[in-house]
């Protein structure tokens, strides 16, 4: 962080602590000013695109309305502190679009109301509340009982008319999965408009319809006979709606215009609300005129802006909306000439967001059917046969080779790792089918052949030299593939992203499973009829009796028949497990006008710089060659440094860091990799160490998402781990505390784009009086770096336990 920033925050903390520190005052002054200044704040930083981007400045900006209530209880004016520390809540919630933000909200807004029944503020939080519950949560039954609150108990106050409003959309809407056409609710007297101007509820409504029991949980596309979508009552206009045509033709361009806008603004386009009040636009357009020319396309806008909302908001929910809206459509308009542009783009984005690919099938079949001159019909075809090609089907009874009996086993049984002797002298096994069932996090692969035959399984780590993916061989020595087995096939949106088969030899047989990721899987023969079945986990979720790729017992060892037979291991396996680590790339954090962190006569350009040296001098004694981002004190911009660790094609990314928080009782040693942040901590860190660059955290996780396919986040996680564990050991065996704070993900910017494995290491919290003195220490920092760099150590051996097999 630079240093106005630090200095700001440390008074801030320190303004924070003292308040807490004295005895309450009776002072309504104190009291005034400091809630002025907060409601300055919530101001400001509710038009700060950048500052309201990140989490930490809500946070803190929640604590002081909290830490007025606290220590001015008495105060007249606790009600409106209260409000609006939940009001900051809420618009935390709009920007981090977390459900708990907005369930904190609303008990915030909830509790004030009961606390506080009679203050003039009541009615609002209970509208706020409704509003909350009702619209971001889902829970209508909730928001009607908080509308009925306010109706019973402040029947002439100044929210009735807007509760009125609420309630009906609210009501109109039985199991709320109905998109309404838009009420737009007066909000007169509301406190704090939004800077966005009233938020038209009906657009609330649709996000609602997002969850996913709005089409069936994201299984039945096709309840209709012909596997088109049923038209559900979401399509169907408010009878009661008369024709307007001028009126919609106003909305649908004010829609579009909307849209255009909301492309060209990354920073707006990164907030929810912007696009529902685009799709609660084009609603409004299709309800002006539901007969009317431009209702289709209106209604194909609202399709189109819930899918680039989902786009950046990467949620399940989001696009399984807008493969709801999508259907609206078809629905509504199936003589459109937009109706097959939708079934397809529904299609693509089952197959491709929702891991649907049955459902994708589904659809293009009944496009295809419906619209078989449509312009779309081509490429619903080649999608088709992309997805048909994932399951490659071979059952050709007639020419497969019998069965051989296998007399002692049960049906189903299954044969433990061991292949099953082979029926030697005999025409070789027949590969008859591959098949296969996965998702993001499983998948499981089933090779079918006519009789048992000796097989061997082989885990070739991912390259990134070599844009190779986690990938699985199963070899065959006495098989062929059926003519219908399909030489490849790749696999959209799973775990399992491509199926191919080869035959490197004469007789021998491979398949070759690509994965997204794989941290455990197993192999294993059952019989009746005879199949190889294989089980990939991405998580360290265990398979049933699954094991780590790492785990020596994984591969099959080489038998007498696989010596005997033609074929020797993959010749390329072996380059491929060649995987090691060569060249470390040390970065030392911030440096030049960038000191980063300060506490405690501890400047973190300094310690870092300092560090890289003793890690870099470490693993050069133990035969790494190592580069550094900087050997002085000198600025180099975040995204130089993993450019140059690129260019320079290190296998190991390493970024030294010193911690910091307001909190001065927090300490300890963390290690991270790149990846969404799990926790605020880990947020808050991340800001911090983003502090220097342009980006918001928001950006960067939207960049992350589209990241996350390429980065080395398994290998870095191992990383991550050793570096932690290793350094952790250390300082516990030279007696030193050691406070483990863990592995931990957060974007990092400093850590995208690494084409190797990445990890940020956090050495200490220099806010930490004890851990200063700790990190000033020569014993300290030289324990710490003999422990980093056996980490890394530990991590190359892992890797050459692969490739020695
Ligand atoms: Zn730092």
């Amino acid at each position: 962080m630079d240093m106005h920033r630090f200095f700001a925050l440390l008074l801030l903390s320190l303004t924070f602590v003292c308040c807490l520190g004295l005895p309450a005052p009776a002072g309504a002054a104190d009291a005034s000013s400091a809630y002025a200044a907060a409601k300055k704040e919530l101001a400001s930083l509710k038009g700060d695109d950048r500052r309201g981007s990140l989490r930490e400045p809500w946070e803190r900006l929640v604590g002081r309305f909290d830490g007025i209530v606290r220590q001015y209880p008495n105060w007249g004016n606790v009600p409106a502190a209260m409000f609006h520390g939940a009001l900051a809540v809420e618009e935390l919630a709009i920007r981090s679009f977390r459900k708990t933000d907005f369930e904190d909200a609303a008990r915030r807004f909830e509790k004030l109301a009961a606390r506080y029944a009679w203050h003039v503020l009541a009615d609002d939080a209970l509208l706020h509340a409704a509003d909350i519950r009702g619209n971001r949560l889902g829970d209508a039954a909730d928001a009607r009982k908080l509308l009925d609150t306010i109706l019973t108990r402040y029947p002439g106050g100044d929210m009735a008319e807007s509760a009125r409003d609420l309630l009906a959309s609210l009501s109109g809407a039985p199991g709320g999965d109905a998109p309404k056409a838009p009420v737009a609710v007066g909000r007169s007297g509301r406190l704090e408009q939004d800077d966005d101007g009233p938020v038209a509820n009906a657009a609330s409504t649709s996000a609602r319809a997002a969850n996913p029991s709005a089409d069936g949980g994201g299984v039945a596309v096709a309840s209709a006979a012909d596997g088109v979508p049923a038209a559900k009552a979401a399509a169907k206009p408010k009878k009661s709606a008369r024709s307007d045509p001028a009126k919609a033709a106003k909305l649908y361009a004010e829609a579009r215009k909307e849209l255009d806008a909301l492309r060209g603004d990354a920073k707006r386009a990164a907030l929810r609300e912007p696009w529902l009040r685009v799709m609660a636009l084009y609603e409004g357009a299709r309800d002006a005129a539901p007969e009317g020319e431009l209702a289709p396309n209106a209604l194909y806008g609202v399709a189109v802006a819930q899918e680039e909302l989902a786009s950046r908001s990467w949620r399940k929910d989001d696009f399984t909306a807008a493969v709801a809206r999508y259907n609206d459509v078809v629905a509504a308009h199936p003589d459109d000439s937009l109706a097959d542009d939708c079934m397809l783009r529904a299609a693509r984005l089952r197959a491709n967001r929702l891991d649907d690919a049955d459902g994708a099938h589904q659809l293009l079949e009944a496009q295809l059917r419906r619209y078989p001159k449509g312009d779309m019909a081509g490429e619903a075809r080649a999608l088709l046969a992309d997805l048909t090609a994932a399951r490659i089907t071979a059952a050709q009874p007639g020419k497969a080779a019998q069965p051989a009996p296998v007399a002692s086993a049960a049906s189903g049984a299954q044969v433990p790792q061991a292949p099953a002797a082979p029926a030697r002298g005999g025409k070789p096994a027949v590969l008859r089918q591959v098949s296969w069932r996965a998702d993001n996090d499983r998948a499981t692969i089933t090779i079918e052949l006519s009789r048992e035959t000796e097989w061997r399984s082989q885990y070739a780590a991912p390259d990134g030299a070599s844009g190779r993916p986690p990938r699985l061989y199963i070899d065959f020595s006495e098989a062929l593939p059926d003519d219908a087995v399909k030489p490849g096939a790749r696999v959209s949106g799973a775990l399992l992203t491509r199926v191919r088969s080869d035959q490197p030899s004469s007789g021998h047989t491979r398949v070759i499973l690509d994965f997204k990721a794989l941290k455990r899987y197993k192999v294993q023969a059952v019989r009746n009829p005879y199949r190889v079945v294989i089980e990939v986990g991405a998580t360290d979720a265990a398979l049933p009796d699954g094991q780590r790729p790492d785990d020596s017992r994984v591969s099959v060892p080489v038998r007498e028949a696989d010596k005997a037979a033609p074929t020797t291991p993959p010749k390329d396996l072996v380059e491929q497990l060649g995987l090691t680590v060569h060249t470390v790339m040390i970065d030392a954090g911030h440096g030049g006008k960038d000191p980063g962190a300060m506490g405690n006569g501890i400047t973190e350009r300094n310690l870092t710089l300092k560090m890289a040296r003793m890690v870099g001098e470490r693993l050069r004694r133990m035969g790494f060659s190592v580069i550094y981002t900087r050997d002085r004190d000198v600025f180099v911009p975040l995204d130089k440094r993993t450019a140059f660790a690129n260019d320079k094609k290190a296998d190991l990314f390493l970024s030294l860091h010193v911690n910091a928080n307001t909190d001065p009782r927090i300490c300890g040693f963390e290690t991270y990799y790149l990846d969404l942040a799990r926790s605020d901590s880990a947020t808050r860190v991340a800001a911090r160490e983003n502090a220097v660059s342009e980006k918001s955290l928001s950006d960067l996780q939207f960049i992350l998402t589209d990241l996350m396919l390429n980065a080395k986040t398994q290998e870095s996680r191992d990383v991550a781990n050793f570096v932690q564990d290793s350094a952790l050991g250390r300082l516990r065996r030279t007696g030193f505390p050691a406070h483990d704070n863990g592995v931990r993900s957060a974007p990092f910017y400093v850590l995208m784009g690494a084409r190797m494995p990445s990890v940020l290491v956090e050495l200490g919290y220099c806010t930490n009086p004890d851990e200063a003195r700790r990190l000033a220490s020569e014993k300290y920092l030289s324990t710490l770096a003999d422990g980093v760099a056996e980490g890394v150590a530990s991590y190359k051996r892992k890797l050459a336990r692969f490739s020695q097999r």
